[in-house]
């Protein structure tokens, strides 16, 4: 016969089974145990009919009690249960929206305009400012007017793409020098970069590369003056201060001209690959604007003097990134460019 006592313990390991319970399907298994239709309080119930008369209402109660407060504690841990798997879906499926976000591959600067760019600031701190003209020029300004007249052997090297009869593709970036003279004053100090073209094509030469000019007009410039910027051009561009030398050359635009070279910065000067063993590295070339060319940008040359520079960007970058072959810049080699 069932006791105060045995129905005290039944209560009591129910409520200690629902509290040990940590699933809902576990909490929906406890409920059959106890509650069902062969759970352990139902069986109990089920025992009344056999008890004395007396004793039923008693008994009957005491475990109406109980399966009341088991139900209620089911129901209360069935809460907390669903409460705790909705939290946690929620911490699981959150975003922190002050994570940074994943972003895409982003290109970098192609070595030609870095280059481009670093020479250009180089130069403003010297106080050039950036001139530019036409990519496809007349015989006049690309020619003509620096001092190579039709049948002047120096045309031969220019390997020119003609258009039509008097146009075509600027070989070198001076024409724009021409053009800047005609339409301002001295004193004048302009850089003009930019595209050029040559019908050529192999290791070291692409039909398209590029060049920077510089020109500076006034009435007191001398040879000295070009020295000056050059070298300290060179000494900014490489970030070393490698020997410079002014070799005497020709060019019709220039006179007196000269090509300057530095002491291989690869090398130290002893001799290797990329100075062909010389010790030395042609850099660029330069001289006084030859006074045909001051009256051709209607400058009288009495009063003014000037000197002028050409550079190409792809050998300079290719000497100071330590690139081999010219054509990598224009292959759109995604493994070589993405090392700048
Ligand atoms: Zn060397």
């Amino acid at each position: 016969m069932p006791s105060e006592d045995s129905i005290q313990s039944i209560e009591n390991s129910a409520a200690q089974v629902i509290e040990g319970t940590d699933s809902l399907a576990g909490l929906e298994a406890v409920k059959t145990q106890y509650l069902g239709k062969n759970g352990i309080v139902t069986e109990q119930l089920k025992r009344i009919s056999s008890l004395p008369v007396e004793k039923r209402k008693e008994f009957g109660q005491a475990l109406n009690r109980i399966k009341i407060q088991i139900a209620e504690r089911i129901q209360a841990r069935h809460e907390n249960l669903e409460r705790a798997f909705l939290d946690q879906q929620f911490r699981d499926q959150s975003i922190d929206v002050t994570l940074p976000g994943r972003s895409g591959t982003l290109g970098t600067i192609h070595p030609i305009s870095r280059t481009l760019r670093r020479m250009e600031q180089i130069f403003d701190r010297l106080g050039f400012r950036v001139a530019e003209g036409p990519e496809i020029e007349n015989d006049y300004y690309n020619f003509e007017a620096l001092n190579i007249p039709a049948n002047h052997p120096a045309r031969a090297m220019h390997d020119t793409f003609y258009i039509h009869d008097h146009g075509l593709l600027r070989t070198h970036t001076s024409p724009v020098q021409v053009r800047f003279m005609q339409t301002h004053r001295p004193p004048i100090r302009i850089i003009a970069p930019g595209k050029v073209f040559r019908c050529d094509s192999d290791v070291t030469h692409t039909p398209m590369f590029h060049q920077l000019e510089g020109l500076s007009v006034d009435s007191d410039v001398t040879f000295a003056d070009l020295k000056g910027v050059i070298i300290h051009f060179i000494h900014e561009f490489f970030e070393a201060e490698p020997k410079v030398r002014f070799r005497s050359s020709y060019f019709p635009f220039t006179e007196p001209s000269a090509e300057v070279d530095m002491g291989c910065v690869f090398c130290g000067g002893e001799g290797c690959r990329i100075c062909r063993h010389t010790g030395w590295i042609e850099v660029l070339g330069c001289g006084m604007v030859h006074p045909e060319v001051l009256k051709h940008g209607s400058i009288d040359p009495d009063k003014y003097t000037g000197y002028a520079f050409g550079l190409g960007i792809e050998r300079l970058t290719m000497l100071r990134y330590g690139v081999r072959d010219l054509r990598y810049f224009f292959n759109s080699e995604l493994s070589f460019l993405r090392q700048f």
